[in-house]
């Protein structure tokens, strides 16, 4: 199948350069999404403190968040790229980042530089969009 040659992963390098990348953009979205959050509870400012923790894990997500402003979050724009993030996030600690999901060929790291949370490779991508119309 694959040949030897042919790059199918990427190196631990590249995925830790991603890794941090996507927990930046993260954080910014957070940070976004906080001014909002700001804006629509304007008379409850308690969670100042908990705002800090994303910078490592997933994990926080869960407990940090109510389940309904997750759902708020995530019917927002920002929140569905958000979401995507998590899931690219999800794939570096399975060790699938940065595979099309679709046809499993390597994204470009271009493509990576540009959108870190991209679950599929350009080709795969425009055949979606085209289906679409
Ligand atoms: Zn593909």
């Amino acid at each position: 199948m694959a040949t030897k040659k042919k790059k199918t992963k990427l190196t631990k390098r590249e995925v830790e350069h991603f890794k941090k990348k996507i927990l930046a953009e993260r954080e910014r979205i957070l940070k976004q999404l906080g001014r909002i959050e700001e804006s629509i509870n304007e008379a409850s400012n308690d969670s100042e403190g908990s705002k800090h923790s994303y910078s490592n894990h997933l994990a926080d997500l869960g407990t940090d968040y109510m389940e309904k402003e997750k759902n708020f979050y995530y019917a927002s724009q920002e929140g569905h790229y958000l979401r995507s993030l998590d899931e690219a996030l999800e794939r570096i600690e399975r060790g699938e980042y940065g595979k099309c999901m679709e046809c499993g060929c390597l994204i470009s790291l271009k493509r990576l530089e540009v959108v870190p949370g991209a679950k599929f490779c350009i080709a795969c991508k425009s055949k979606h969009e085209k289906q679409r119309r």
